[in-house]
């Protein structure tokens, strides 16, 4: 990957700026796609598209920042863990403004930052009320209109909902490898994202 001209972020709250990858050219072939719908693409990072500010710890999301370039070169992706998801969410959730897409983007990335944390890459079981507040998380996403039905599937297997899952997957039109190991996996109740 060769990293171009870094992007500048500007804090709402504190006028902070920070630098995180700009422009780059990369190849997007070599990926990992997750069934949690999580795209793990090495050779061609993203910056994530929720950012904390190093300044004042406030939250914010790229959508809303103004295009803005630096000379500076930079390989920042601003990714944040579980926690930080967490407290961007409370944080930004109120926004009187916030769209649907921005909106979805905040919840599924809590369920991909409490995947990474928990279940992605190792055995580790979730403390219960972690996994009662993702379940929540998910609850919020499964009202939102546009989750189409095979990450719906997905959700609600994550949430422990096996029957609900497996109803969606048989009603689905087409069969395939996916949609096979998504229904193995609630049959015998595992909630872990795999590699699709
Ligand atoms: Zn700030």
């Amino acid at each position: 990957m060769m990293p171009g001209f870094a992007k500048i972020l500007t804090c709402p709250k504190c006028g902070a700026k920070k630098e995180v990858l700009g422009l780059v050219s990369g190849n997007t072939i070599v990926q990992t796609v997750w069934s949690d719908n999580k795209i793990i693409t090495p050779l061609s990072q993203r910056v994530s598209f929720v950012q904390k500010c190093p300044a004042c710890g406030h939250y914010y999301l790229l959508s809303r920042q103004k295009p803005e370039f630096s000379s500076n070169k930079s390989n920042e992706q601003g990714e944040l863990n579980y926690i930080e998801m967490k407290e961007a969410w409370l944080l930004l959730r109120d926004m009187p403004d916030l769209t649907e897409n921005e909106m979805l983007s905040l919840l599924i990335m809590q369920v991909w930052a409490f995947n990474d944390e928990y279940t992605r890459h190792n055995g580790k079981s979730a403390p219960k009320e972690e996994q009662a507040y993702i379940t929540k998380i998910i609850d919020l996403l499964l009202n939102i209109d546009m989750v189409d039905d095979l990450l719906r599937a997905e959700l609600l297997r994550e949430a422990g909902r096996f029957d609900e899952s497996l109803d969606l997957l048989s009603s689905y039109p087409f069969k395939n490898a996916y949609i096979s190991k998504c229904k193995n996996y609630s049959l015998i109740s595992n909630k872990r994202p795999f590699i699709i």
